[in-house]
């Protein structure tokens, strides 16, 4: 199965490494394509694309590496999320991702419910409890849902899992990673996805045809 990550961090916000050492750490790990999705608010949203889209274009050149430039809203309030979501697009981030309601962290409420009725959300990340009438807006919506390897946000997988299956949503595995060891590799992936509860063949459509679809729609869209 091929190795993808769309939700990392960089030390533009709370991570430990630059870009570059990033995404030079994901290729050695085996990665195909990784996305990189510091914290966002109205604060920083354009800085931050400007700045990893330097990066990230010096790395296609040169490492012949995809890398997409991303940014993950991150307790915003829930009223400006398709807003700041349309912003990030506009400012021309390749994704966005929303730091869902987690059940570790006062994360505002409504938040994952503004996540998936917006159609600018790509990935709504550790939802934490979501309903299934929310799995099911996912899905008309496109945005894909997280299960994720992230002590603490990873609680919430089980309950993504089940009700990602009962409504046809789409799961990704990331890794949101902040410092160098929570790359993933092939194997722990895997495992992750099967600790969450997806079955072999479930696994292997979250491993290699979900995240072909996102980076399909992020081709066309930069193609527009
Ligand atoms: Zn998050
Ligand atoms: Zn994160």
């Amino acid at each position: 199965m091929a190795l993808y990550d769309f939700h990392t961090h960089s030390f533009f916000s709370d991570g430990e490494l630059l870009p570059t050492e990033l995404i030079r750490r994901a290729i050695v790990k085996g990665y195909s394509a990784i996305a990189i999705t510091d914290h966002a608010s109205a604060s920083n949203i354009q800085s931050l694309i400007e700045q990893v889209r330097r990066d990230s274009d010096l790395v296609k050149q040169e490492w012949k590496f995809n890398v997409l430039v991303g940014v993950e809203l991150t307790h915003c309030p829930a009223r400006s999320i398709s807003r700041l979501a349309a912003e990030a697009k506009e400012a021309g981030a390749d994704i966005v991702v929303v730091h869902g309601e987690t059940l570790v962290e006062p994360v505002p409420p409504g938040t994952n419910q503004a996540s998936v009725e917006c159609c600018d959300v790509d990935i709504l990340a550790h939802p934490g409890l979501l309903t299934i009438q929310q799995a099911a807006l996912a899905v008309e919506n496109g945005v894909f849902l997280e299960v994720t390897s992230r002590r603490g946000h990873c609680l919430g997988n089980g309950n993504t899992v089940v009700l990602a299956r009962e409504a046809g949503a789409k799961i990704l595995i990331n890794s949101d990673t902040h410092s160098p060891d929570d790359l993933h590799t092939e194997e722990f992936a895997k495992t992750v996805g099967l600790g969450a509860g997806l079955s072999a063949l479930e696994l292997a459509i979250v491993m290699d045809k979900n995240p072909l679809e996102l980076l399909q729609r992020v081709v066309a869209r930069s193609n527009r």
